[in-house]
């Protein structure tokens, strides 16, 4: 007997009907191109959405940790670069947590500005005689600075909220937008960036801050080893596209210490600048063709000193009198350093106590150029050491310029272009895990999940 017209019909009709998203299989493997906090982080994200079967493989030229790296100095470590997180910094705190790491004890230490001649503020033990001087030193635009900063990051909180509603962004400028960071977008110019980077900046500086116990680089090692991945040491010369089944597949090629290599990949994440000044790697067959993003990097020379301050600079003869672990500076020409702080090695023992400034000690000096031998003696009456890492490391932010996209093609995402829009670990975070939720809301088509509008709408009537 002759089967029914349905038996005939129906596979024939499902072949036409979209794969239900559920049915999808995982990626098979993904590349992370670098393995910095941001590197590090996605891999994370993106093995808590697709699942320990997918194979992940993270490319790094230098050191894990990338800018969250230390110096030795005397047999103790020292942050070089990247040295303290934010309070209300939610995904770092769950990194600390879930890998089992501690936040450091802090060791208490006052603040002063410097103008190049003497100090103009100097902190004290009572927050409100601080509060007053600075509103004396200020006026009114203090306090109104300060409610802008609370306002900006009260705003930038909801998104851990969207985040963990599965909400994704597919550019910068949407997911400030969904921040609140309303974007008056006139020419491609993104005005309010800026302003935003100067808030999230502004926001570091004041209230508390902590690190990582044995370092902010555990992290990152941390994470890879939680997720499996697999580290290559090498360095990333190019993705090129090619095309399986219908699908797009990335070629990453690379070169090691073993010679040039290559491998493909259902998806990639480059997490790290595409600069020319950087000139990392290049896209072949893309199409349209895929570039580095302009922009100009902000100098920055990091000094990690051990020896005697100069406390007579500062207008202390007496270097016992001398009362400020952390030095700022007022925007004066002829200074030729930003900050220096007194700091601690990243572990720090019960019974540790800070050195007194007529003790040798380790400062770490921030400038925009190296500091000479002159400068070096004018800062410190002698010193043991100097390490020096220098790197133009902090973007310039530019209303002129509009951001660089999180989409580079369908399958491939860039993380990085975010430092564009602040530069801090938080910001990397959050944005791996955009980029995570993002690359998973495409690849399961779940669009609803992706550049939604009214979310602080949606996640309070969401279940
Ligand atoms: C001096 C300084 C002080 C800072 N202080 C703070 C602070 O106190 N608090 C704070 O929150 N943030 C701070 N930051 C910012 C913070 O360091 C960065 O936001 C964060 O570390 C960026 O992480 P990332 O993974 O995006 O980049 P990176 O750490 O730069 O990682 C990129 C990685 O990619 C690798 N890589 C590059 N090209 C290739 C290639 N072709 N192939 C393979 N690998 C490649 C690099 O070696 C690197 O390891 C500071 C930064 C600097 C420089």
């Amino acid at each position: 007997m002759a089967p029914p017209l349905t038996a005939l019909l129906l596979p024939a009709l499902a072949a036409l009907l979209p794969v239900p998203a559920a049915a999808r299989a995982p990626p098979r493997s993904i590349a992370v191109v670098g393995a910095g906090l941001g590197g590090s982080s996605v891999a994370y994200f993106l093995q808590q959405h697709f699942g320990p079967q997918v194979q992940l493989d993270v490319y790094e030229q230098g050191g894990v940790g990338g800018r969250l790296a230390t110096v030795t100095v005397n047999k103790q470590q020292y942050e070089s670069r990247a040295a303290s997180i934010h309070a209300l910094s939610l995904h770092m705190q769950d990194f600390v947590k879930t890998l089992g790491l501690r936040q450091r004890r802090e060791v208490p230490g006052k603040s002063a500005v410097f103008s190049g001649e003497h100090f103009v503020l100097e902190e004290t033990d009572w927050y409100l005689l601080n509060l007053f001087r600075l509103w004396w030193h200020y006026g009114i635009s203090f306090l109104r600075l300060q409610m802008w900063v609370e306002e900006v990051m009260e705003k930038f909180m909801r998104i851990y909220k969207y985040q963990a509603h599965g909400y994704a962004f597919s550019s910068l400028e949407e997911l400030l937008r969904s921040l609140g960071a309303v974007l008056r977008s006139s020419y491609g110019q993104s005005v309010l960036v800026p302003a935003f980077a100067g808030a999230m900046s502004l926001a570091g500086a004041q209230g508390s801050t902590w690190a990582v116990e044995g370092g902010n680089k555990l992290v990152c090692s941390g994470l890879l080893k939680l997720t499996k991945a697999n580290v290559i040491h090498g360095r990333v010369t190019g993705v090129s596209l090619h095309s399986s089944e219908g699908r797009a597949l990335y070629q990453v090629h690379y070169t090691s210490s073993e010679g040039q290599g290559s491998a493909f990949y259902d998806m990639v994440v480059v997490s790290t600048a595409l600069h020319p000044s950087r000139s990392n790697f290049s896209f072949q067959n893309f199409e349209p063709p895929i570039d580095n993003f302009p922009g100009t990097f902000q100098p920055s020379v990091t000094s990690v000193v051990h020896g005697y301050l100069n406390s007579s600079y500062f207008g202390f003869p007496d270097p016992k009198l001398f009362p400020f672990a952390s030095i700022l500076t007022t925007d004066t020409p002829a200074l030729f350093f930003n900050a220096m702080d007194n700091i601690c090695p990243v572990n720090i023992s019960a019974g540790f106590r800070r050195k007194q400034p007529q003790e040798a000690a380790v400062w770490r000096v921030l400038s925009q150029q190296p500091l000479d031998k002159q400068q070096l003696k004018t800062l410190f009456k002698s010193y043991y050491s100097v390490q020096v890492t220098e790197w133009p490391s902090h973007p310039r932010y530019d209303s002129t310029k509009s951001l660089p996209p999180i989409v580079l093609h369908e399958n491939l995402f860039y993380l990085s272009g975010v430092e564009w829009v602040a530069s801090s670990m938080e910001m990397i975070a959050v944005a791996a895990k955009n980029v995570a939720l993002l690359a998973y809301n495409r690849w399961y088509q779940d669009l609803e999940k992706i550049d939604q509008k009214d979310l602080m709408h949606k996640v309070k009537t969401e279940l």
